[in-house]
């Protein structure tokens, strides 16, 4: 799936925090956009969809920060939120393609990796690739409530998912091409 996807979905977990505590929503809605696009910065550094995704142990912390957030401090909601994040955006890497330039080729089926049984998980395909139609319609899912429940910088950078997303789905195939040719 494509980072701008994990961002709107990341967003979307702060929607149930300013429906209860409208004071941290837009700290939440922030915290969930950068703890969404986080891991697909080892896209960049280190091994991607392995350095810095994590999807069975970023739920260690996420529940921890939960659990303080609810019962003592509030203000670690926005933690909570931002790590839930980054556990929901590894987690769901599954359902989309392996890791590979041309994922619809199908060539390669690891996904993202398990660092507690130390394996790939396969690749499930759901969205068939990063930039596939289908991943397109999650991206304008999950940005339109934020958009509309939000003001000021969540809802700007809900928006700019929807604006940056159509013209990288539109280009998806032909990016491969580029790609290949600046590597
Ligand atoms: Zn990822």
């Amino acid at each position: 799936m494509m980072v701008l996807t994990h961002i709107a979905v990341g967003m979307a977990l702060s929607l149930p925090v300013a429906a209860v505590a409208p004071e941290f929503a837009t700290a939440t809605a922030i915290g969930g956009a950068i703890g969404g696009a986080v891991p697909d910065v080892d896209l960049l550094v280190g091994d991607h969809r392995r350095t810095l995704h994590f999807p069975v142990l970023y739920w260690l912390p996420a529940i921890a920060l939960t659990a303080v957030a609810l019962v003592a401090i509030p203000i670690v909601v926005v933690a909570a939120v931002a790590v839930s994040a980054a556990a929901v955006h590894s987690v769901s890497d599954v359902l989309g393609a392996g890791e590979e330039l041309r994922p619809w080729e199908r060539t390669n089926t690891d996904a993202v990796y398990d660092h507690l049984r130390g394996q790939w998980l396969r690749a499930r395909y759901v969205v068939r690739y990063d930039g596939a139609p289908e991943d397109f319609v999650l991206t304008v899912a999950f940005s339109t409530p934020v958009a509309v429940c939000f003001q000021g910088l969540p809802r700007w950078i809900a928006v700019s998912t929807v604006v940056v997303a159509l013209p990288y789905t539109l280009a998806r195939k032909r990016l491969a091409d580029q790609f290949e040719k600046i590597l």
